[in-house]
């Protein structure tokens, strides 16, 4: 449909759908008849509003997200959060546990240590990130304001199916990687936050859905872009915020909800994944994913050749059939496919049949 495109497998920014972009495009110089571009108007203007709060309404719909959670649009990016959530959620003195299973988890700990008593309640490093742990394997501190976890883990591929039981403590999840590809019970979380880069939108926007009790009991010194209440009674709108990254996020929202909503969603992601999984698993070892079955992640794909000199050839070889950004992070090293909401299942498809060829080519 598109020969201009190329598939983009990237972990983030990440490939759009495409009748957002056509849609964007159209709307750039002159949205809608308002004689402007989304990107010139002001921000406390109507039709702005009506941008913002049509986004919100969408996201609220798509999520089914409870009357008593707030939702905000806010910048800095997800790993702005991991300095905010403790400013917001404890004093000094208090403790967050932290269910580490990649490097975002550990990013998100090692920086609360600044602000809280951050306790690591399970570490998957020893295991490589491979796996996620039991319930009986975290070991949550009686009395801790929250449990932080990564829903989903960008790098090493491994994403919660279902979620820690965390008591009488709060649940904080980082979505930033599989936002908006599945329902989630909003309900079970205190905070389910993520930058929009992957699933939602151009990089710019991170969301935070806050629940309204959790409010109000910022540290002293917290940094008032860092106060969830200011964003709150603010409505989005204490500062400029970006403009056409909402805007453009909203168009996500609609197309997912005129496509079945977050339900055809999953259905289409774990089509997608099946085929990719399936395939590494039935190539007699010469690819590998080392993740653990149960918890593989539906939006990256993370797996490994037998050298990287092979891993090199193969990220090549997709690159001239142009299917792009396919390798692996740089910590990690490998291939990596992320396959988010808008990576289309020809785009999966593609990548496979290229699997496959490249296995015959090289067990000759
Ligand atoms: N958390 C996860 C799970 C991520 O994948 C990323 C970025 O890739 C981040 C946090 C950091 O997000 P940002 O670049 O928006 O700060």
């Amino acid at each position: 449909e598109d020969g201009d495109r190329v598939y983009n497998f990237a972990a983030g920014p990440a490939t759009l759908p495409a009748s957002v972009l056509k849609q964007a495009q159209a709307d750039l110089y002159n949205w809608r008849g308002s004689g402007m571009s989304v990107m010139e108007m002001s921000h406390r203007g109507k039709e702005f509003l009506s941008i913002i709060q049509k986004a919100e309404a969408d996201l609220r719909t798509l999520l089914k997200i409870p009357d008593n959670y707030e939702v905000l649009f806010l910048q800095g990016g997800a790993s702005s959060q991991f300095s905010a959530i403790p400013l917001n959620l404890c004093t000094a003195e208090e403790t967050a546990d932290f269910v580490v299973t990649g490097s975002w988890g550990d990013k998100a700990y090692k920086e609360a240590q600044k602000y809280c008593k951050a306790n690591l309640a399970f570490t998957g490093k020893p295991g490589k990130y491979t796996a996620l742990p039991a319930q009986n394997d975290i070991k949550l501190t009686p009395g801790a304001k929250y449990v932080h976890i990564c829903a989903n883990e960008t790098i090493h591929g491994v994403e919660f199916k279902e979620y820690p039981d965390v008591g009488d403590s709060v649940l904080v999840a980082d979505v930033s990687s599989n936002f908006c590809s599945k329902p989630i019970d909003v309900s079970k979380f205190g905070i389910i936050y993520g930058g929009v880069q992957k699933n939602i939108g151009p990089a710019g926007v991170t969301i935070v859905i806050i629940r309204k009790d959790l409010l109000g009991h910022a540290q002293l010194q917290t940094p008032t872009m860092f106060d969830y209440k200011v964003h709150a009674d603010n409505k989005s709108l204490y500062n400029t915020p970006p403009c056409f990254t909402i805007y453009v996020c909203g168009l996500v929202f609609e197309d997912l909800l005129a496509n079945g909503g977050l339900e055809a969603a999953e259905r289409r992601n774990l089509e997608k994944a099946k085929i990719l999984y399936d395939a590494i698993d039935g190539s007699d070892g010469f690819y590998k994913c080392p993740v653990e079955k149960s918890v593989r992640s539906l939006m990256n794909v993370p797996f490994t050749m037998q050298t990287m000199e092979l891993e090199a050839e193969f990220i090549k070889a997709a690159a001239a059939e142009r299917m792009v950004q396919l390798k692996g992070h740089r910590s990690v090293g490998g291939v990596r496919a992320s396959i988010y909401n808008a990576m289309p299942r020809a785009g999966v498809e593609k990548l496979v049949a290229l699997m496959k060829s490249f296995h015959a080519k090289h067990s000759s």
